[in-house]
């Protein structure tokens, strides 16, 4: 048994700063080197637990939170197609989600739309209310906490961003969501944390990345907890063709390990079908690519969570969104009925779309 990183993933309306979020702890993780910087995947991007400690000086024993879980692995397209398309066996395949807002706008139709999906799905979220920098007068303190840069903001500044906050806070009650700015939250299973930031100065992602992690240990150990060792379930982020390599598959693993020559069971939209992997792919560091003008080195298994190219034949016309499952060859008849049975769902959903 281990306890694998959440996956996570970031909705709201567009030009809000989901990419730019994303941008930024990807960038903060890259300069914290010493602790081993980030761990690349395909499709995703995984900040070591080690690294969030450093990005949060202090932030984790201020709150007593735990490290049992090993990081956070982000995926790396956010939006709410992404996260209603990636789904897995009842549910979506993030654990967790950040809903970012522009605190100067306030919530638009996406912003509307991404609270009902979450809802929908009951996955655990923070509201980010970001571009506090842009708030008149706000004088920015990269990378540092909320609660240290609010306190160094004069006093007409900080009545503008609670001003801001409550905004929010009403938006999200008329949606039946009781919210508060993260501090002044009693209990974090019935409210929901507001985390004020600026993906472009940093300031408020010590505070962001602490709430995720103390979230997941608090109310997701059961769903993080996997037998390394066990067959592998994943789902199928994108198909897509390679120089060379033929259609390779983009998946993300959440339970179990996958290892080359594994029997692999897929979906499209036809039927199951049934492949064997010829190798596991997964991205160089950007200063081998130079040297070696390949993107990707082989690996021989990976273990969720984890983000992997697979190559394997047969695999053109599998669905993006649809599940993996390994099977072996005494199983193999149950996993193609289990996952006979998902085709129907992946059927209504592709015809709502
Ligand atoms: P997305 O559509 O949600 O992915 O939004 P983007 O990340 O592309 O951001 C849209 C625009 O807002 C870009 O020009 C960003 O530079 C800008 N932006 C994003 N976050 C911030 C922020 O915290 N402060 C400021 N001033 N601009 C931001």
């Amino acid at each position: 048994m281990k306890i694998r990183s959440p996956i996570v993933s970031v909705l709201g309306h567009v030009d809000h700063g989901k990419t730019t979020l994303l941008d930024n702890i990807r960038g903060t993780a890259i300069a914290h080197k010493e602790a081993g910087g980030i761990t690349q995947h395909i499709g995703a991007t995984e900040i070591p637990i080690k690294v969030i400690e450093e990005i949060c000086k202090g932030l984790l024993e201020k709150y007593s939170i735990q490290r049992i879980i090993p990081g956070l692995l982000f995926i790396d397209t956010p939006g709410h197609e992404a996260f209603t398309t990636l789904r897995k066996r009842g549910g979506s395949l993030a654990d967790l989600a950040i809903l970012i807002v522009d605190i100067n706008e306030g919530f638009k139709p996406q912003t509307y739309e991404a609270l009902n999906i979450l809802k929908m799905y009951k996955t655990p979220f923070v509201v980010a209310a970001n571009k506090i920098d842009k708030i008149r007068g706000w004088k920015a303190h990269k990378n540092s906490s909320f609660l240290e840069t609010f306190e160094k903001q004069v006093p007409k500044v900080q009545q503008s961003l609670e001003t801001k906050i409550y905004e929010l806070v009403g938006s999200l009650h008329e949606e039946g969501f009781n919210a508060e700015r993260f501090d002044r939250v009693t209990d974090f299973t019935s409210q929901v944390s507001i985390v004020p930031i600026s993906a472009l100065t940093g300031e408020g992602i010590p505070e962001l990345l602490t709430l995720l992690i103390g979230l997941a240990q608090q109310y997701l150990k059961d769903q993080l907890t996997i037998e390394s060792d066990s067959p592998a379930k994943g789902t199928i982020l994108e198909v897509k063709e390679e120089k060379g390599l033929g259609t390779t598959l983009d998946a993300i693993i959440y339970d179990g390990v996958l290892k080359q020559n594994d029997k692999i069971v897929l979906l499209t939209l036809e039927d199951v079908v049934v492949t064997r992997i010829r190798s596991l792919l997964k991205p160089k560091p950007l200063e081998e690519i130079r040297e070696s003008k390949t993107e990707f080195k082989r690996v021989k298994e990976v273990v969720a969570a984890s983000g992997v190219k697979i190559v394997a034949p047969g695999v053109k016309d599998v669905i993006p969104g649809s599940p993996l499952r390994v099977a072996k060859d005494e199983n193999l008849e149950d996993i193609r009925n289990e996952i006979r049975k998902e085709l129907e769902e992946v059927k209504i959903e592709t015809d709502k779309a």
